[in-house]
């Protein structure tokens, strides 16, 4: 089983790579457990705190960073030329399930506010505000996007406004309504700073979307019957089982002051119109966790999370 065929390729080699002994979620000192890729020596790890998967060996920033701008074709998340560029088809689908879940506990208010945190453009937190005004929940939202890119979503309409803060740390608002978090956590080297800073910044009432890869059992059976599966390596540094959407609130939070609302499996990224096989098979494998709930061959997790 090899990393992505591509980056190696492209020259992945082990001076791009770095040792990694420490959980970048909770602390705890990680336990290596099976190969990942035996030419590289990479090894997956799991941590005995949040139980979030990972690798005892991670590229380097300047990998990393070389990567990004020259890949974009396969790490399209991070394209500015694309003013809908995220890794979800219809991010106005997306929209609308998380609205499916808030809704209920939604109070009308004139204004509100929603950040998303590395959507690229934030066309996402621009459906969503669409979707909360459309529905009545509010008259204007400010949708502030926190990324890298300087690509915000372009938009004259007068009920949305949309602004560019990074880093998350400089974001001063402390009460948004709703977060978007999708597809970004699993990149970041030491998601607890940014997991701490996304819980605080959440209103009371307000929530926190989380969507992650949950990939590692798909990685395990295609092993078994010989088939390469992409486990994203080396952009994706973590690999997020159910039980951490629990335990990363004592760690990042006060668990007395936030509930999980949602803990499932992702929403499928494609929908049948757009990649009628891919999404066949993702909602095929996704089913069963639907009867028997132990299934863990769902490709990624999905939780919402709100502040009480
Ligand atoms: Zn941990």
């Amino acid at each position: 089983m090899k990393v992505n065929k591509k980056l190696v390729d492209e020259g992945l080699k082990q001076s791009d790579l770095i040792p990694q002994t420490v959980c970048g979620v909770c602390g705890e000192t990680l336990e290596e457990f099976g190969d990942f890729d035996r030419d590289l020596d990479i090894r997956f790890s799991r941590c005995p705190g949040c139980g979030v998967v990972t690798y005892n060996k991670v590229a380097t920033q300047e990998y990393l960073d070389h990567m990004y701008s020259n890949y974009n074709d396969a790490y399209d998340w991070y394209n500015p030329g694309e003013n809908e560029s995220v890794t979800f088809a219809q991010p106005d689908r997306i929209a609308r399930h998380i609205f499916k879940y808030i809704k209920k506990h939604l109070a009308d208010k004139t204004e509100f506010k929603i950040m998303d945190f590395g959507g690229g453009s934030g066309v996402m937190g621009y459906k969503l505000a669409k979707v909360l005004i459309l529905n009545g929940i509010c008259d204007k939202v400010t949708v502030t996007v926190v990324d890298y890119l300087d690509a915000l979503y372009r938009t004259d309409d007068p009920a949305v406004y949309m602004e560019r803060v990074f880093p998350v740390h400089d974001v001063e608002t402390i009460d948004y309504d709703v977060i978007i978090a999708s597809a970004i956590i699993e990149h970041l080297p030491k998601p607890s700073d940014e997991m701490k800073a996304l819980f605080d910044r959440m209103a009371v009432d307000g929530f926190l979307y989380c969507r992650m890869p949950y990939a590692y059992p798909m990685f395990t059976l295609a092993k078994k019957i010989g088939v390469d599966f992409d486990m994203l390596y080396p952009g994706h540094i973590w690999d997020f089982p159910p039980e951490w959407f629990e335990n990363v609130i004592k760690f990042v939070s006060d668990p007395d002051h936030v509930s999980l609302v949602v803990s499932q499996p992702s929403i499928p990224e494609t929908t049948l119109n757009s990649h009628f096989i891919r999404a066949l098979v993702t909602r095929m494998f996704k089913a069963p966790w639907y009867v028997f709930h132990k299934w863990p061959f769902v490709g990624g997790w999905e939780a919402i999370y709100r502040r009480i």
